[in-house]
């Protein structure tokens, strides 16, 4: 506490050698009104702090955030909130208080022309893909039991995790096409820490002891639940930047922040992109890592280098307003068809009824992930919308005459890529920012950790008890898979406290 006061009157007359202009009122910047940053003004703003939310976007909420499309509401792809943090979830349920409803989790793959549930269950898939199959699966699974990859270690290969948990044949038919389309590597070039956080493991041999009565699977895991606001997920963002205003703070739509000034390694203000520039004592960053470390004076050769190595996907969404409101019961489908481009398909639905507004038919969204460099990336809207229109009707859910009209979202830089060397690149660039003061670099893109939205609210949880000297936490070690001894959940009577949840899949 003594030291966080310390280094914000230093912080202060730092700014006012640098000649900044201060305002007496303004103590902390928040960069972005994601999750991460508008959790952090929230909880700053409930415990008396002025703060300053500067949001590039006309609109708050992030890649987590709602909007009206078509006399609807719908949000950028799915997005279900679960969380096994108890601070996370009283915290949303502190803002959405009984405005939303739990939703059953129904999400299958398209592989050929069948569904398969996921995550994946293994009594469905070897009821669905016939004996055949079924056995060469057997087959390929005892392989990897009995000499499994190499699959532990800071570069273990995605491919390497999937194949000693779910054997080669398994592997091929639903990881690989649809991680390749994703990251846009090969899944020998992605790092395990990605399968570890999203993936839940089963066991062939479970359901084959439960199917001759041997055993009892059980089915129901914390994932097949999730909460969802009714009026869209950004409901929560909206509220939480409401009540930021009304406890005397400002969120600022429409005003990106250029560059974190520091002085002697501490930061001591921001630069907007209009050339002004306002002096804070703490600087919270939720903009891409990169861009921010590379705004920073005196960075070292290496780091620069390594910041250049850390690299981005980016999704586009083309929305499609269909006639038909019953193509599909799930909330969204994984498309690991390599025919097709798009991987994912919501169904917007098939949330909560409110979100429709009673309008007829519905809304789908397709997911396509590519690099700035990538053709598709600069396609222009009708192009998207006809490969959408295409691609859906290929799938056999909907007919071509069935869809009405599309529209195109871009988001950019929404994936952190874990190449199979992310690690060694991104040490560096901690290192050298763990070397500044009242600097914090949270969130998705803003710390370079392939959070969820519950992830990130807690990061912004943390960074304000930090600032408030509440406690001390070393944010580069919120991990996105942590595991909580104590959890809960959120349930339709509110939060109930589980003993140790299995590992949720995304
Ligand atoms: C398609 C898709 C599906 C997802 N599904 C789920 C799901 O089912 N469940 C789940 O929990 N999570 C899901 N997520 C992840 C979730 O959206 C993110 O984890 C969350 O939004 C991250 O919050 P954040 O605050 O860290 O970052 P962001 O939401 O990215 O917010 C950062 C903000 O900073 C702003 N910004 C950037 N640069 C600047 C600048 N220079 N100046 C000012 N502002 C700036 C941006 O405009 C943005 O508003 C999904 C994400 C995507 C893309």
């Amino acid at each position: 506490m003594a030291d966080a006061a310390l280094h914000c009157r230093r912080a202060s007359a730092f700014c006012l050698q640098a000649g900044i202009h201060r305002s007496i009122d303004v103590r902390i910047a928040v960069i972005g009104a994601g999750p991460a940053g508008l959790t952090a003004a929230y909880q700053l703003a409930k415990a008396g702090q002025t703060v300053v939310v500067f949001e590039a976007g006309k609109s708050v909420g992030g890649m987590a955030r709602s909007f009206d499309l078509w006399g609807q509401r719908v949000d950028l792809g799915p997005h279900r909130f679960f969380s096994k943090d108890p601070r996370v979830n009283s915290l949303w349920l502190e803002v959405i208080g009984r405005d939303y409803r739990m939703v059953e989790r129904q999400t299958r793959i398209l592989y050929g022309d069948r569904l398969y549930e996921y995550p994946l269950r293994a009594g469905n898939v070897l009821a669905n893909m016939g004996p055949v199959e079924a056995a060469a699966c057997l087959l390929s699974y005892g392989a990897a039991r009995i000499a499994p990859p190499r699959a532990t270690g800071p570069d273990a290969t995605f491919e390497d995790w999937v194949v000693s948990r779910f054997g080669r044949r398994l592997f091929e038919m639903f990881f690989k096409s649809y991680s390749e389309k994703l990251w846009g590597l090969s899944c020998k070039e992605l790092n395990a820490d990605f399968a570890a956080q999203r993936i839940k493991s089963f066991s062939l041999a479970q359901a084959l002891l439960s199917a001759i009565g041997l055993s009892r699977q059980k089915h129901r895991t914390l994932a097949d639940v999730f909460a969802y606001p009714l009026n869209g997920n950004g409901e929560v963002y909206e509220r939480m930047a409401r009540a930021v205003t009304e406890l005397g703070g400002d969120v600022r739509l429409n005003t990106p922040v250029k560059r974190v000034i520091v002085k002697d390694k501490a930061a001591c203000g921001v630069e907007l992109s209009d050339g002004s520039s306002l002096a804070f004592d703490h600087v919270i960053s939720t903009m891409p890592l990169t861009t921010m470390v590379k705004g920073l004076s005196d960075i070292p050769e290496a780091v620069t280098a390594a910041t250049n190595a850390l690299t981005y996907r980016n999704t586009i969404i083309v929305y499609l307003r269909v006639s038909r409101p019953d193509s599909f019961s799930d909330q969204w489908l994984y498309v690991h068809s390599p025919r097709l481009l798009t991987g994912r398909i919501t169904h917007f639905g098939n949330w909560v009824p409110e979100i429709r507004r009673r309008q007829p038919g519905a809304i789908l969204a397709l997911e396509y992930w590519c690099n700035n460099e990538d053709a598709i990336w600069s396609e222009d809207e009708a192009t998207l919308v006809a490969r959408a229109r295409r691609e859906m009707a290929e799938t056999g859910l909907v007919t071509d005459q069935e869809i009405l009209e599309g529209s195109v979202v871009r988001i950019p830089r929404c994936y952190p890529v874990y190449s199979r060397d992310y690690k060694s690149h991104l040490a560096p660039v901690v290192a050298f920012l763990r070397e500044h003061r009242n600097l914090w670099a949270i969130g998705r893109y803003g710390s370079f950790k392939y959070n969820n939205q519950d992830h990130s609210i807690l990061m912004g949880l943390l960074t304000a008890e930090a600032i408030l000297g509440h406690a001390e936490h070393d944010l580069w070690n919120v991990n996105a898979d942590d595991e909580y001894q104590e959890s809960s959940v959120i349930t339709a009577e509110g939060l109930q406290v589980e003993t140790r949840p299995e590992n949720a899949a995304t």
